[in-house]
């Protein structure tokens, strides 16, 4: 049977489940898997918390997935910079984009580029060793901070923030997070969302897991806990289970409050905070405060908007973290909608005017958008693979050259191709540098120095 060829681009979980779709299918293919980072997973590694090691656990299924014959790792290469997807297209029969959504939605307020404004992106990029987040600063002489969102993503960073370095140190975070946190000052998190309690998108387990925090309190005002009748129809549909969940979290959390004067040894206090729309962030050149107009709910259940009441607050503090969504990064030779920070596409074929794209495909975060949970890629990557192996009928009888032409492009263009050999190479190196310190790994932070490892 002759080999049909398939790029894959990206190896974070949609990229895998994709790959393990295409492997387990009848053809003979060959899935070549591209990476721009010399390290694969994707937000398994560079996303997920460093204290949710169970969840990094999928990474044993995708190394599994690395190392099936027909599978081809390519990392250290960088679309649209190293090689394009036209390019990919010339060596593949197919080629399935699966590069997540690395960029923040902004507020897009007054003060937003002030400095100790941060995106949700960089300081977790940061604490878990991403290369492009090494050099980020935060200022954790700051006594406040805000965490803008109520998202499980805002609960990571809330924990992070909080947590005593005590707790994280045996975990994978990175070392120079842990030097950094160990001197921080914070004592109080405000964690602010434009709605109510009952439209807070925190998992109950996330949220109690706050709560779990040593020597943190966690607070809500009473008040906001009164919840109005459209709000209570959406309590009683059984699919928001979690929101009444929540809900009774928050109660029990109000119920808790004390409010001490806050001393440099007193505990971290997490406050939840809510109907606030993000203002304006003030200081001269560093975060000073902000400031948020009061809202209330209107409309009908499960589709409550947020109506101004007139009123504003103004919150001080020193840093301020956005968490409110992630956004796709456009591709040269690829269509891009963004309004929705996604690739246009109908059930994974990528869609250019009006029409599906002739061997492009795409999957995960860069087709769906920002939802879901690891496992969700999954049924989306095999939809996605369906729908290639559907359109690929007959066309092995025009040979394309995959890996073979792919590695020389490359090494034409003087890319320095991390293999899957490599990789090993460098996870052997980052296991042993973190028994030094007793954690499952110490991952290099720079990718010179991953390539170092390689050149010894
Ligand atoms: C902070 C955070 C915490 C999370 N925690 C959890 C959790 O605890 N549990 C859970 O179930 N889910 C969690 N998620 C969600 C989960 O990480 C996503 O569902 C999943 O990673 C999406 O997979 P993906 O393959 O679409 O994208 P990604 O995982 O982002 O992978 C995309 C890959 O593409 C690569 N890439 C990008 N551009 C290029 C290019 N130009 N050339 C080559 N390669 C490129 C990237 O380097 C990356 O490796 C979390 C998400 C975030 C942001």
């Amino acid at each position: 049977m002759l080999k049909i060829h398939i790029a894959i681009v990206g190896s974070g979980p949609s990229g895998f489940y994709a790959a393990e779709a295409l492997l387990r299918s009848d053809l003979n293919v060959e899935v070549n898997m591209i990476e721009k980072l010399p390290t694969p997973f994707g937000l398994v590694r560079s996303g997920v918390a460093p204290d949710h090691p169970k969840l990094k656990q999928s990474i044993l299924v995708y190394d599994r997935i690395l190392k099936q014959d027909g599978m081809n790792f390519f990392g250290n290469v960088t679309v649209d910079e190293d090689i394009s997807v036209e390019d990919l297209l010339k060596t593949h029969h197919g080629v399935i984009m699966a590069c997540g959504a690395p960029l923040d939605n902004k507020l897009n307020i007054d003060g937003e580029n002030l400095k100790g404004s941060h995106a949700a992106t960089a300081f977790v990029g940061w604490y878990n060793g991403h290369p492009e987040y090494r050099d980020e600063k935060f200022d954790f002489k700051q006594k406040t901070a805000i965490v803008i969102g109520h998202g499980n993503v805002a609960a990571d960073i809330c924990r992070i923030l909080s947590k005593p370095v005590s707790e994280l140190k045996k975990s994978d975070i990175a070392e120079h997070a842990l030097d950094a946190l160990a001197e921080s000052q914070i004592r109080k998190i405000h964690v602010v969302g434009r709605r109510g309690p009952v439209q807070a998108k925190f998992s109950p387990k996330e949220l109690r897991e706050l709560v779990d925090i040593s020597n943190v309190t966690t607070e809500v005002d009473v008040n906001d806990c009164e919840i109005g009748e459209q709000c209570k129809v959406e309590l009683s549909d059984p699919k928001n289970i979690s929101s009444g969940k929540n809900l009774e979290l928050f109660r029990s959390f109000s119920e808790l409050q004390t409010s001490p004067e806050l001393t440099p040894h007193s505990p971290r206090k997490i406050k939840f905070r809510f109907y606030l729309t993000s203002q304006k962030i003030h200081g001269a050149e560093t975060v000073e405060g902000m400031s948020f107009f009061k809202n209330q709910l209107g409309g009908q259940a499960f589709s409550q908007t947020v109506i101004s009441t007139g009123e504003t607050e103004h919150i001080s503090c020193g840093l301020v973290f956005r968490s409110i969504g992630y956004r796709g990064v456009p591709f040269k030779d690829i269509p891009f909608c963004d309004d929705q920070g996604k690739i246009p596409n109908k059930e994974g074929r990528v869609i250019k005017n009006g029409k599906a794209m002739p061997g492009v495909y795409v999957t995960g975060w860069q087709k769906r958008g920002p939802s879901g949970i690891i496992g969700t890629n999954r049924a989306d990557s095999i939809e996605t693979v369906d729908c290639l192996l559907a359109d690929m009928a007959g066309v092995e009888k025009t040979p394309k050259s995959g890996s073979d032409g792919l590695t020389a492009l490359l090494k034409k263009r003087q890319v320095q191709i991390v293999e899957l050999d490599d990789w090993l190479k460098i996870d052997t190196s980052e296991i042993a540098r973190g028994k030094k310190y007793g954690k499952p790994r110490e991952k290099f932070t720079r990718v010179d120095e991953m390539l170092d490892v390689l050149s010894v």
